[in-house]
């Protein structure tokens, strides 16, 4: 069975966009996962196939309207009723490798992708829809951050990356950012690869790259570094309590 992306877009033209080459572009190719972008204003009914309006309170610019992306919406659950719903919007919750691995074991997802000044918040209360950010930062349309989902979640999808292993080490997975990487030349404007990657002593190599992760997330990113020092603490006694469990 393949993943089915249904997105609900003002420019399906721009799907599949970038995810048409490379890896995602052969599993598109191959059938392992499906685009199906759905133009938002076909959903629309009076004569101008308006799908906005001006902000209820005033204010700049126009907000999509519930009426209408309820329709599309609608339409998408009943065409894929157990794929989960996603709406595109800075106001979401964040989006993480574990969500993304979450959509991927799934059939497929349909996502909205949000334009203007954004969507009517009724929408959100009416229909059961996860609303999800990339970022803290505002782009110009949902579009880009419904590829950023797609594009990380059919990386993970059975078949599409070569060494099935080669998504388990990356940032992340283990909850800190990856050891960094080298390859030849050996030595590259006087600068060497580190001795131990040319050392063949796989333990030290691998000791060497825990250690280089460890210092890297813990001095580019403390926010991940408190949360992996919280799970790695926690472990031991969950581990000890789990066995007093067993004993009684
Ligand atoms: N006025 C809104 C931003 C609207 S940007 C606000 O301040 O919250 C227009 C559309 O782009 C949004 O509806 C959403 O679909 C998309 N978008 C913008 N930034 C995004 C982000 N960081 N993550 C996900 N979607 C985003």
């Amino acid at each position: 069975m393949s993943f089915a992306a249904r997105i609900l877009t003002l420019y399906p033209e721009m799907f599949p966009g970038p995810l048409g080459v490379s890896l995602a572009g052969r599993a598109l190719a191959q059938g392992i996962w499906t685009c199906d972008p759905v133009q938002i204003r076909d959903f629309a009914t009076d004569r101008h196939k308006s799908v906005d309006d001006t902000p209820a309170g005033g204010g700049a610019g126009m907000v999509m309207r519930a009426d209408v992306l309820a329709r599309a919406v609608d339409h998408a659950l009943a065409a894929q009723p157990d794929a989960p719903l996603v709406a595109m919007t800075p106001r979401g919750e964040p989006l993480t490798q574990m969500l993304v691995r979450e959509i991927a074991a799934g059939p497929g997802v349909t996502i909205l992708c949000g334009r203007f000044e954004g969507i009517d918040e009724r929408l959100f209360e009416a229909r059961p829809i996860r609303q999800v950010s990339v970022g803290d930062y505002i782009l110009s349309g949902g579009e880009t951050a419904a590829i950023v989902l797609l594009d990380a979640c059919i990386r993970l999808l059975p078949g599409v990356m070569g060494a099935a292993s080669s998504g388990d080490e990356e940032s992340f997975e283990s909850g800190l950012l990856e050891y960094p990487h080298y390859t030849r030349p050996n030595e590259w404007e006087g600068r060497m690869i580190p001795q131990v990657l040319r050392s063949g002593d796989h333990a030290k190599i691998a000791a060497w790259r825990q250690a280089m992760a460890q210092d890297h997330t813990r001095s580019r990113r403390p926010d991940l570094w408190e949360r992996h020092r919280d799970v790695r603490d926690q472990s031991p006694s969950d581990a000890q309590r789990k066995m007093k469990d067993k004993r009684t």
